[in-house]
């Protein structure tokens, strides 16, 4: 059987995985790849295996920030599946990879029929929302460096990007929500500090240099998200 690296997929029983067959499609999402669009329905639920997906806010003018980011750790499209059944925001690849997806239709089937996925799309949003409110923070609170440093670290662990992230400044502008030029600057400084190597439409990242000097988010970051993963629900029963 095919081991799945994302983590909602490794939740599945093995039986009912097993049972998905072709109603599971693995696909190579490209970069600019746009999966959702707003009021969109959506048709299809997305779970990368190597891909990272941005999820973007926008203004009526037409800036757009990316405000969640969704790799080995989750799904595009999983809880809105099985609600409204519409997009809400903007799903775009960030960088180029694999990824499984199934129509929303069969992926609502299989909700139904899997306790070990639904609990894990529950905690997949609980750390969506974690992540969410700790960058309001953090972008009011840190300095760029600190807040780039823990960006291409979070980036890198969801896709295939440890040691190298295929993210370009403009990408990484639109993740921190600042000019191209602000993070040419922390990224300079970064490098001058052996943090990370700055290549053509790639960064070489230097793990444990960057987690010294990523904010503190970073460590409370991990520390909810490993909280929230490995909490198992009967033993919050009273
Ligand atoms: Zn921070």
């Amino acid at each position: 059987m095919v081991k799945h690296r994302n983590w909602l997929l490794s939740a599945i029983e093995p039986d009912v995985l097993a049972d998905l067959g072709p109603r599971m499609v693995p696909v190579q999402l490209r970069r600019g790849d746009e999966l959702h669009a707003p009021s969109d329905p959506v048709e299809y639920v997305y779970f990368p295996d190597g891909a990272l997906i941005g999820i973007l806010s926008e203004t009526l003018s037409g800036e757009s920030v990316v405000t969640g980011l969704i790799g080995f750790d989750g799904a595009l499209g999983a809880f809105e599946a099985c609600g409204s059944r519409k997009a809400h925001m903007r799903g775009v690849v960030l960088v180029s990879g694999a990824a499984c997806r199934m129509r929303a239709s069969d992926y609502r089937a299989l909700y139904d029929t899997s306790p070990s996925l639904r609990t894990a799309v529950h905690k997949h949003v609980e750390v969506l929302l974690a992540e969410s409110r700790q960058s309001v923070g953090c972008n009011a609170i840190h300095p760029v460096e600190g807040r780039l440093a823990r960006t291409l670290l979070e980036a890198g662990e969801r896709c295939d990007g440890e040691n190298v992230v295929a993210l370009t400044q403009e990408a990484l502008a639109q993740m921190l929500g600042v000019q191209r030029t602000t993070v040419a600057v922390a990224m300079s400084a970064l490098q001058k500090q052996g943090s990370l190597r700055s290549g053509r439409g790639a960064v070489e990242l230097n793990q444990d240099a960057l987690e010294k000097t990523a904010c503190s988010c970073r460590e409370i970051l991990q520390m909810l998200k490993f909280e929230i993963r490995t909490t198992r629900a009967e033993s919050c029963d009273a």
